[in-house]
C-alpha cells in the first residue's frame, strides 16, 4: 500500500515537474501573447506547478523513508491536486490561443540592425524587430560593447543575449568595444560593420539617428553610414538620448507588439531604474510615434536612405 503512495506521489511530482519545464521551455511563445496580463499568468503557472511538484516529491521520499504520513486520505488529496493539474493546462492552452500571429511577408528581407550598448535595440526599436521575425524577415544584431561604463559587463552581456533571445533574432554578436569611447575607435568600428554586411547582406540597416546625444551614439551612427556607402536602405532609429532634432517620417506599426517589447527591456534587469526603461515611458513613446502615423501604436525611423525593392513589405 505504501509503495502504491510513494508511486503515486512520484507520477504527481513528475507531472507537475513536467508543466514547469515545458513552461519554462516555452516561456517566449506563452508570454508573446495579445494579453497584457499573459506575464502575470505565466508566473503563476511557474509557482503553482513547481510548489506542487515540490510537495509531492516531498510525500514521495517522506512516505517512502516513514510510511503512510498523510492525515488526510488519498481519494481527498487526489481531488485536491488533480484539478490544479487540469486548471493549468487550460491556462497553459488559452495563452497559447492567444498567441500574436503576424502576417507572413511574401518577400522575407535581412534585416541587421546595430547598436552602440546592450539595451540600445530593444528601447528603440524591440518591437519591430520582434514584428519582423514573427513576419518571416532574417533579422541579426550586432551591439559594439558590453555596457561596462553603465553596469557589470558579464551581466549586461548576459542581458543583451536575453533580451534579443526574447524578440527571437536570428543572431546577435556583442562586440568588446571601449564603452563610452567609441568615437575614438571609428575605423575599428566601421570595419566590424562593414564585415557583418559582407557576412548578411542585409536589405536594411538600422542604427542610431544623427540626431542623438550620446556619444558612442553618434559614433556608431556616422559609422554606418561610411560602412554603408553603398547600402539602398538605412533607417535611423529613437534611442531615449535622442534630440529635439529627431524627425521620424518612416513608422513601423507596432499594435499587438509593445507588451513583446516592454518585456524584452526587462531582460535588462541591470539598468532598472533608469527611467528610460519604464514600461510607462515606453508606451508613452510608442503612443506619441503612432499619433504621428495616425496609428494606435508606432516605433519612428529617420530615413538616410529607403529603396523602395530593399524595404520590401517592411
Ligand atoms: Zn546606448
Amino acid at each position: 500500500m505504501v509503495l502504491v503512495e510513494v508511486i503515486g506521489h512520484a507520477a504527481a511530482a513528475l507531472a507537475f515537474a513536467t508543466v514547469t519545464a515545458f513552461t519554462i521551455r516555452r516561456r517566449q511563445q506563452l508570454t508573446r501573447t495579445l494579453s497584457r496580463n499573459a506575464t502575470i499568468a505565466y508566473g503563476a503557472i511557474l509557482v503553482v506547478s513547481s510548489v506542487v511538484a515540490l510537495i509531492h516529491g516531498y510525500h514521495a521520499v517522506a512516505t517512502l523513508l516513514f510510511g503512510d504520513i498523510l492525515p488526510v486520505s488519498d481519494a481527498i488529496y487526489i481531488a485536491l491536486h488533480s484539478p490544479a493539474l487540469v486548471a493549468l493546462s487550460i491556462v497553459i492552452l488559452f495563452l497559447s490561443s492567444i498567441k500574436l500571429v503576424a502576417e507572413r511577408s511574401p518577400r522575407p528581407r535581412r534585416i541587421l540592425a546595430i547598436g552602440a550598448h546592450p539595451d540600445d535595440l530593444e528601447i528603440a526599436c524591440g518591437a519591430t524587430l520582434a514584428k519582423m521575425r514573427d513576419a518571416g524577415h532574417e533579422v541579426y544584431a550586432m551591439v559594439l560593447t558590453c555596457g561596462e561604463a553603465g553596469g557589470d559587463p558579464a551581466t549586461r552581456l548576459c542581458e543583451a543575449h536575453n533580451g534579443t533571445a526574447f524578440l527571437d533574432l536570428c543572431q546577435v554578436e556583442v562586440l568588446n568595444f571601449n564603452d563610452t569611447a567609441l568615437a575614438e575607435q571609428a575605423n575599428e568600428i566601421t570595419r566590424a560593420i562593414e564585415a557583418r554586411i559582407r557576412a548578411y547582406k542585409p536589405d536594411i540597416i538600422l542604427t542610431h539617428s544623427a540626431h542623438d546625444q550620446h556619444q558612442d551614439h553618434l559614433a556608431v551612427h556616422q559609422a554606418t553610414l561610411r560602412a554603408a556607402r553603398n547600402h539602398s536602405a538605412i533607417l535611423c532609429y529613437e534611442s531615449p538620448s535622442v534630440t529635439r532634432d529627431f524627425q521620424p517620417t518612416f513608422f513601423v506599426d507596432i499594435d499587438g507588439y509593445l507588451d513583446v517589447k516592454i518585456e524584452s527591456v526587462r531582460a535588462h534587469a541591470d539598468q532598472r531604474g533608469k527611467p528610460y526603461v519604464s514600461p510607462e515611458r515606453l508606451r508613452g513613446v510608442a503612443v506619441f510615434r503612432g499619433s504621428q502615423a495616425k496609428t494606435r501604436y508606432a516605433e519612428g525611423f529617420e530615413v538616410v536612405r529607403a529603396l523602395s525593392s530593399a524595404l520590401g513589405d517592411m
